[in-house]
């Protein structure tokens, strides 16, 4: 009655305020009196806005009778309390209040300080605590050793165990449990065999918390053999430790051993609970084993477990790994209230590696109408799947999301959305993102280098490059791939070669499959064909297919028939399947003459049934996409598309004149592109960019097309096909009609 109080101290988490205020709650109205007492003692009656001293006195409580109320077991619970929820500043004026009453002297009470300030993650204090404490226990000991341990402090809390008996008092079991742990975390697996000994010795292997500290040790520095060894000599195995064993297995990613050792324990009379059952679905899903993956269900629900929070989303989880997303969905609306953001998050994450974007943006906008909050976790993995669609109105909406989510600073966010929009070709907005992020990591310098190397600029990506090393982040591979993309596509010769030497030389990164093509790629282009086959041949690892194929390219390019056939071959022995190449061919015989042999091409595909993929186009108006293929006459607009078409060739005709490049008369005309373009210039308002994207790489008429139509219609046009993308501003392409 009369006091309703909560905490004015600074507490590290805001939310945890509401809970600090238990211990008050749990104090007399006395003990609350002599708290305030202690802290004006302790000189900070500015930060308390509690009654004061003189307030209550008036009230007529005696502080004296008071002081007697507070007693040990109070204290040391609410220190406890304190430590557990990272209450530092309560914590410490509650030290004030034991300093004041003279009890900092014992010993159980010191305890508790040292537990406090550990936890708290004031390891010196403790220390101080520790050394003026007259007589310290075991369990103050175990206290600073877990507290140098949560500090990360290995080497004092080592050199500290060394020293432990001159303290009076030998290590007890709990002392091995944390020792055993702190090896587990560095693989320090030698100390740990010696401590492994020394629990031998002490005959201490029959408690469960020391044996399973070793079966969790054993597992951590990779030792399964020693852990499962140990595992079967154990006089006792409880729930714990055959979770250990369980969950070793499974992070060594022997899905089989976990799941057979599951059975095992079940039928040792051990029943799962939800931490064991995670494990169990977890390795269901990774080995791809629906069947056992559906037992497992049942008896979850036959637990009861199946809809709470932890197996209900290890389930989703497990479902989406077998690629069962309608179960998935179902498990999640079955978890009604249960379901969290984790929850949520793993069906988006399952969806998105499913290859349903679509539907993971509308589980996305049904998790934001549940309220359930999202995290970086979800942005993240939404913004990928705005970014394989890719759709450049999702990214704008999610983006709103992220920044009144406040996560528009963030490192991991920030990257993603710089992805996501150099994926839909808007490189504007890929550098206003990186500008809000507070604390741009290698991550996001990459991705801003990848958006301009992908998106024309390439000359931005190189100065982008230095202006990192500048700034002292070290490079990763992928900085290398896109700077070097950047040199090829600029045709950058000398630039990228003398990259790739610095790559090695004086980053020390080993080229990549990745980085091999990138040069073949540099070299052809711009046309030393010669070099880029010396290039390949004198490669340290084995020529792939992917390492030929930018060569093949550039043999069409250069029309150089004699090499391109001899590119094809090492191609076809390692890819006998790649349309391409028969297509590829098929063109060049047919533009040198040589009619039978392109016919022959087209035939031997037939003959070997391989398809070649067809061109699409697509484009995204009103929040609908809209795909297009060649001479596509489907689309509900289809004759206000060809009229656009029409219209827009018979303007370029019209220009022939002073430009000497023009659209042909043949099956190129009605190419997806140019379909998806037109129904971007008829639906879209004027002054709107058109944003199209195709599947393959766009052919020369096409490119052609769209730089006379943006001059014609003074719009803008991005193309993205699967290379790159293309601006086309006032008759120009960014890509300088270098792809
Ligand atoms: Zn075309
Ligand atoms: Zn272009």
């Amino acid at each position: 009655m009369g006091f309703s109080l909560s905490f004015p101290w600074s507490v590290k988490d805001p939310a945890l305020l509401q809970r600090c205020s238990f211990p008050v709650a749990c104090l007399s109205r006395e003990q609350i009196l002599l708290k305030n007492e202690c802290l004006v003692f302790a000189q900070m009656p500015e930060r308390i806005g509690l009654p004061t001293y003189s307030d209550e006195t008036r009230m007529g409580v005696n502080g004296n009778l008071a002081r007697n109320v507070v007693e040990r077991g109070n204290l040391t619970s609410v220190l406890k309390f304190c430590g557990s929820e990272g209450c530092f500043e309560v914590g410490r004026s509650y030290h004030a209040l034991i300093a004041k009453i003279g009890l900092d002297g014992d010993e159980f009470v010191a305890t508790s300080l040292i537990d406090m300030y550990a936890k708290c993650g004031d390891i010196d204090s403790a220390v101080v605590i520790f050394n003026h404490t007259p007589r310290v226990d075991v369990a103050s000991c175990n206290c600073l050793i877990s507290g140098y341990a949560s500090c990360g402090l290995f080497k004092e809390a080592f050199s500290f165990f060394m020293n432990f008996d001159s303290f009076g008092n030998g290590p007890n079991p709990y002392t091995y449990s944390i020792m055993l742990s702190i090896c587990g975390t560095l693989s320090a697996l030698e100390e740990g065999k010696q401590l492994h000994a020394q629990v031998v010795k002490m005959q201490y292997l029959s408690e469960t918390a020391v044996s399973n500290a070793l079966l969790t040790m054993y597992g951590k520095c990779r030792e399964m053999e020693n852990a499962e060894f140990l595992f079967n000599c154990l006089p006792q195995r409880n729930l714990i430790s055959w979770t250990a064993i369980i969950n070793g297995f499974y992070q060594h990613e022997d899905f089989d051993k976990a799941m057979r050792l599951f059975c095992l324990m079940r039928e040792s009379g051990i029943e799962p609970n939800e931490y064991t059952f995670t494990i169990a679905l977890a390795s269901c899903g990774r080995m791809k084993n629906i069947d056992n993956g559906r037992l497992l269900h049942a008896l979850a629900i036959k637990k009861g477990m199946a809809l709470g929070e932890f197996v209900g989303t290890a389930l989703i989880d497990m479902y989406s790994e077998l690629g069962e997303m309608d179960v998935a969905e179902k498990q999640l609306k079955g978890m009604g209230t249960f379901a969290s953001k984790v929850s949520w998050n793993a069906l988006i994450k399952g969806l998105v590696h499913n290859k349903k974007a679509n539907e993971a943006l509308d589980a996305f906008s049904e998790m934001i109408r549940t309220d359930a909050a999202c995290d970086q976790f979800t942005f993240s993995i939404i913004l990928i799947a705005c970014a394989s669609l890719p759709s450049f109105n999702s990214c704008q909406q999610i983006h709103g999301w992220v920044v009144k989510a406040n996560f528009d600073t963030n490192t991991h966010v920030g990257s993603s959305l710089i992805e996501a929009y150099t994926k839909c070709g808007s490189v504007e907005d890929a550098e206003r993102i990186f500008s809000r992020i507070s604390a741009p990591d290698v991550v996001s310098w990459n991705s801003l280098i990848k958006a301009y190397s992908q998106n024309g600029n390439p000359r931005r990506a190189m100065s982008l490059f230095q202006r990192m090393i500048d700034k002292g982040l070290r490079p990763t591979g992928s900085t290398f791939l896109a700077v070097l993309s950047a040199c090829s596509h600029s045709g950058k010769i000398q630039d990228g070669q003398e990259i790739f030497q610095k790559m090695v030389s004086e980053f020390g990164i080993l080229p990549e499959e990745a980085h091999y093509s990138c040069m073949v790629d540099l070299l052809g282009r711009s046309g030393q064909l010669e070099k880029a086959v010396d290039f390949i041949n004198n490669l340290p690892i084995k020529p792939t297919a992917s390492i030929w194929r930018p060569l093949l390219a550039a043999c069409r390019c250069h029309n150089n028939l004699q090499m391109a056939e001899l590119v094809a071959k090492h191609i076809l022995t390692t890819d006998p399947d790649d349309a391409t190449v028969y297509v590829t061919l098929s063109n060049m015989y047919a533009e040198s003459g040589q009619m039978v042999n392109a016919a022959n091409q087209r035939k031997l595909m037939k003959l070997k049934e391989i398809r070649k993929e067809p061109g699409c186009s697509w484009i995204e108006v009103s929040n609908k996409i809209h795909r297009f293929f060649s001479r596509d006459r489907t689309h509900p607009e289809s004759a206000k598309i060809y009229n656009k078409l029409n219209q827009v060739v018979m303007q370029i005709k019209g220009t022939e004149d002073t430009n000497p490049l023009h659209p042909k008369e043949d099956s190129s005309l009605y190419h997806s592109e140019k379909l998806a373009v037109c129904f971007g210039l008829i639906s879209l308002s004027a002054g709107k960019p058109v944003r199209i994207f195709k599947n393959l790489r766009v052919c020369i008429d096409c490119h052609n097309f769209m730089k006379f139509a943006s001059m014609i219609t003074k719009r803008v046009i991005v193309l993205s096909d699967n290379y790159r993308f293309h601006h086309f501003t006032n008759g120009y392409c960014s890509c300088g009609d270098y792809w």
